[in-house]
């Protein structure tokens, strides 16, 4: 096997190939494009994408794509060869500059939220040059943002470009204020550590449910969940530990960091955390590497899913977004430092993210919303709904100090005076490390931990983004105009405190008692995905991101009707799929059973006219019994999808969807599990939650 070091890379163009094989001029002209994001001229572009189809072909490639991120939350490519007619019948490898920088797929196949209609039907995709090119099957993909001619985003990447640079715009203002003169820009980072699980594809494929939706609708409880807790960093299978080395290498082909794998809680679940790398790239990664789990999964005869809760009753799946902000200079902002001024700027920027996580609750529980994720967010499963911060006993009795001009400290206890005196150390990665925080400070990192695990992580960083920007230019305001720099640095961070610190919450996030507690602080419980999606129109979020032209009022617009509509649709989806599964299979299986039940019950009798009651009989009842009910409980779940017509607003389509809709759903199952436990293996159509679980072995 060869080693990292050799693999790591080998199929990105990214600096040390550019360096190699681009003229200085131009390769000075692309590191310039990517540091301040402007356009390449088109003759130095005809000569980077020569380049890179010369080293592509040379790797095998045969095709290009233009690689962007709509709006459905995955990837999406349309291929093109480099093959170029020529007059007498052959054949060229081309690729022009132009087809480098632009591309026209049609934008009518991808959600819009409307913007299509208000535009133009048509998009195109322009290269993002912060984001190297990179070989995959065969095709040389070029990360890029996808817009309307317009100018609206149809994609996730361009809001995501466009967070970056409002943090940098109103954090630079900040560092020039403590007199930062080297640092030139700063950018936020991101290692997100993705949860997942593998399955055996045989079972898999018996399963209309995980087919159609990525979740088991029906399956009774099996004997040994994960009760013992024996899965958790238990030794890995060997069938999932050659799918994880393979998954490594191409993700290191592809210059992804993969680092440390782990098995979950959860029979069957496991986790990849990658070294974290600046934002944008993080979430083109993190789509690669949801992408090639898929992939490789397959190889191996299992199937992995990222669905956020495949099975009930069992641990969901989760990503957590580790966040930080970083200067060009390679300082990490949210890194305590070691001298006064150091420890102030650090001080502000952990206020700066205090105050937004306080004042934007609303969006950074919205961006993680989705039908999926409501089976984990505010339904007795990590993490709460409600949004909170931990930053740990130590760093909160210093902010509290200060906040009261109180002395802090051990033996010599003293007073802390922001940009005056340096910070009393605290413990980086301390112990008391908690768990249940929706969002935890981890040192110099925070850790956002509401994500679904099969969801862009860029929707999240965009938030995190813009509201940490907006803190930041509020205090940028206020300390450009400040008489006395370290007396308003001083007063600021102390209102900061006494006005957010309602935040923050170090207790256990699972207590019933944190629920009470959250509501007399006043802080949102948004328990679904509907609960969330009006704060997309609130005022104070469209000014936020209008502010900083992040999106504009209609591409906020767009996002709410498309995040209504996808959890319409899931649900829709669910329900169709689960009264396929209830009327074609699992009603036909009891019904087939019941026969062999009765029959043998009429053997049994002519046999032995004395024999009382047999199991068979019993059993025939009870099912009888059940399945009158289970039939009812269909029909129930059919009228509710027949009722949706007779709503027009998306917002209250969506209400009808998670109020009758899903508790038909939920109903019925209850009733198809019973069913279930009463019916014997060979007869059930399924495999059940113990094979599933169980079924890599
Ligand atoms: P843990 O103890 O939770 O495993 P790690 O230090 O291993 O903590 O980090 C977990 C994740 O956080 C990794 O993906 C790591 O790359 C990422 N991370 C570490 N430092 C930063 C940072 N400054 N910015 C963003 N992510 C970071
Ligand atoms: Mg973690």
């Amino acid at each position: 096997m060869s080693t990292v070091t050799e693999i790591f890379g080998t199929m990105v163009f990214n600096d040390s190939v550019m360096r190699a094989r681009l003229p200085k001029e131009v390769f000075r002209q692309v590191q310039r494009s990517m540091k301040d994001g402007k356009r390449l001229d088109s003759s130095a572009a005809t000569v980077v994408a020569n380049a890179m189809k010369d080293w592509a072909i040379e790797k095998g490639a045969t095709h290009f794509t233009h690689w962007f991120q709509p709006m459905t939350g995955i990837t999406a490519e349309k291929h093109d060869s480099f093959l170029s007619p020529v007059e007498d019948g052959r054949v060229i490898m081309e690729f022009s500059g132009k087809e480098l920088i632009q591309g026209e797929p049609d934008a009518s196949s991808f959600p819009s939220g409307g913007l299509r209609a208000t535009f133009e039907a048509r998009g195109y995709t322009a290269w993002d040059p912060t984001s190297y090119a990179f070989i995959k099957d065969n095709t040389l993909c070029i990360p890029t943002a996808f817009c309307s001619y317009g100018g609206q985003a149809l994609d996730k990447k361009t809001p995501l470009l466009r967070s970056m640079e409002a943090i940098n715009r109103q954090g630079m203002r900040i560092l020039k204020l403590f007199g930062n003169e080297n640092v030139t820009s700063i950018r936020t980072t991101v290692g997100p550590e993705q949860e997942y699980f593998l399955i055996d594809r045989n079972m898999y494929e018996k399963r209309k449910d995980l087919i159609y939706t990525g979740r088991t609708l029906f399956g009774a409880k099996p004997p040994k969940g994960q009760e013992l807790d024996d899965h958790y960093f238990g030794t890995l299978k060997q069938r999932v530990q050659a799918f994880m080395k393979e998954l490594d290498e191409e993700l290191w082909k592809l210059g992804v960091m993969a680092k440390t794998e782990h098995n979950e809680v959860a029979p069957g679940q496991h986790e990849l955390a990658p070294v974290f790398t600046t934002t944008n790239i993080a979430a083109d990664h993190n789509q690669l590497t949801m992408e090639l789990m898929q992939k490789i999964a397959k190889k191996y005869d299992m199937v992995c899913l990222l669905h956020e809760k495949p099975f009930a009753g069992v641990n969901g799946s989760g990503k957590h977004n580790n966040w930080s902000i970083s200067t060009n200079t390679g300082v990490n902002l949210l890194e305590p430092g070691d001298t006064p001024a150091e420890n102030a700027q650090f001080l502000l920027f952990l206020c700066a993210v205090i105050q937004a996580v306080d004042d934007y609750q609303d969006m950074l529980r919205l961006c993680v919303a989705s039908a999926g994720n409501d089976h984990r967010l505010g339904a007795n499963e990590a993490p709460p709904a409600i949004v909170s911060m931990f930053i740990g006993s130590e760093l909160e009795s210093i902010l509290s100090a200060i906040e009261r001009d109180e002395p802090y400290g051990g033996t010599e206890k003293e007073l802390i005076k922001v940009g005056v005196h340096v910070l009393p150390k605290f413990p980086r990665d301390t112990t008391d490390r908690n768990r249940t925080s929706p969002f935890a400070f981890t040192g110099n990192k925070f850790e956002f931990r509401m994500l679904g695990s099969s969801q862009s992580i860029s929707g999240p960083n965009v938030v995190l983004n813009t509201v940490v920007a907006e803190s930041l230019r509020q205090y940028a305001d206020i300390l450009e105009q400040a008489e006395d720099f370290e007396l308003a640095l001083h007063d600021l961070i102390r209102r900061v405190i006494r006005e957010h610190k309602r935040i923050i919450f170090n207790g256990n996030g699972y207590d019933d008692s944190w629920v009470k507690e959250a509501e007399s602080r006043g802080l949102l419980n948004l328990k679904s995905t509907p609960d969330c999606v009006p704060y997309y129109l609130a005022e104070k979020n469209i000014a936020l991101f209008v502010r900083h032209k992040v999106y504009s009022e209609t591409e906020i617009r767009a996002r709410y009707e498309i995040k209504l509509d996808n959890y319409c649709k899931v649900l829709h989806i669910e329900a169709s799929t689960m009264l396929d599964m209830v009327w074609k299979d699992i009603l036909p299986a009891a019904s087939a059973y019941s026969k062999s039940l009765v029959d043998t019950a009429l053997s049994k009798k002519a046999l032995n006219e004395n024999i009382d009651r047999s199991f068979e009989e019993e059993n025939a009842a009870k099912l009888s019994t059940l399945t009158a009910t289970a039939v009812i409980k269909a029909r129930a779940l059919e009228d509710a999808l027949l009722e949706i017509k007779n709503f027009s607003d998306s917002l209250e389509q969506a209400k009808f969807y998670r109020d009758t809709v899903f508790s038909a759903m939920n109903e019925l199952r209850i009733v198809i599990d019973e069913m279930e436990t009463h019916t014997a293996a060979s007869y059930w159509p399924y495999p059940s939650y113990g094979e599933l679980l169980f079924s890599v072995k």
